[in-house]
């Protein structure tokens, strides 16, 4: 890893008005003792050639890290000239680097979510189960990679059912879609379920994608997505029903701790999975 008296990082998307990446990184850069910064390109989906002309100071290495958040994550895919195994299966980024003039795209949240899985569960989340997810977007997209790589059965529910027929098609995983208005009566009942959906996500505190009133399966984990608020109404009703759950900020803080650990080589979070 060549030495870089300042590390040039940021993030790509649009909008980034409530991002907490910036804060993260700032913290990684002082736990490292490393100089640096953290801006924010707030590029629209509608200006590509700004989209470009970034990732060309990437490969030149005028900057030395980019995160991708929406609407970027699979936008960027045709521009990059290498993936790593984790975003090809995903098809869809979240840190891009360059190598020799190579650039090349990562998806940490598939090994973000599975460490903070084992962070907030312990060892009942080694022994692969059973597993709902809630959403087939980008995010869902690496929680089924993620699980599927760690030996779960998933089933997939949501709203546009064509979404999770073509999630489990395209990751070859052992997947099974099934309907969104089946997600609280499924058989075998799920010892997993997992939020990747906004729904819950401040202003819509009040939402939650499990119904109200339906109820859980017995012993079953939860783990949301959704960070903000901190309890959100799916983790209230699980907690309501003695359901342990957790919230996604540790899989956000260990994405974001596996990307700088790319671009700078230096681990700022403890035990950080390797690949
Ligand atoms: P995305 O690509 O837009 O996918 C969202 C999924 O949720 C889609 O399947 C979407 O269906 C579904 N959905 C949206 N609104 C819905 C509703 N009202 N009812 C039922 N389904 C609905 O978004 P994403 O990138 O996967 O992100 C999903 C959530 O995860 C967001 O809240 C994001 O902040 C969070 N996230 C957290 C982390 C973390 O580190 N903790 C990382 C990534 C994402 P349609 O396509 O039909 O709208």
């Amino acid at each position: 890893m060549p030495s870089i008296a300042f590390y040039r990082l940021g993030l790509l998307g649009y909008p980034l008005g409530h991002s907490r990446s910036p804060e993260l990184h700032r913290g990684f850069l002082d736990a490292c003792g490393l100089q640096g910064e953290y801006r924010l390109y707030e590029i629209p989906p509608d200006q590509p050639q700004r989209l470009q002309a970034l990732l060309e100071a990437l490969r030149r290495g005028e900057i030395h890290g980019l995160n991708v958040t929406i609407p970027h994550k699979q936008r960027v895919l045709p521009l990059l000239d290498a993936l790593t195994p984790a975003a090809a299966a995903i098809r869809a980024v979240n840190t891009l680097w360059a190598e020799n003039g190579t650039l090349w795209g990562d998806n940490t949240d598939a090994p973000g979510f599975l460490h903070d899985l084992r962070a907030q569960f312990g060892a009942w989340a080694d022994q692969p189960r059973r597993a709902l997810v809630l959403g087939a977007g980008g995010a869902a997209r690496a929680v089924v990679y993620a699980l599927h790589a760690a030996g779960w059965d998933v089933a997939v529910a949501a709203r546009r059912g064509a979404q999770a027929q073509t999630l489990c098609r395209d990751l070859d995983a052992a997947c099974t879609p099934v309907p969104w208005e089946a997600r609280a009566a499924l058989t075998p009942p799920p010892d997993l379920i997992v939020n990747a959906t906004p729904l819950g996500m401040t202003p819509h505190d009040a939402a939650s994608p499990w119904p109200e009133g339906a109820p859980f399966p017995a012993g079953a984990r939860v783990y949301d997505l959704v960070y903000n608020p901190p309890e959100t109404r799916l983790i209230a009703q699980a907690r309501g029903a003695g359901l342990e759950a957790a919230n996604g900020w540790g899989m956000l803080v260990a994405q974001a701790a596996l990307a700088f650990r790319r671009w700078t080589g230096c681990e700022p979070q403890g035990h950080l999975p390797r690949g």
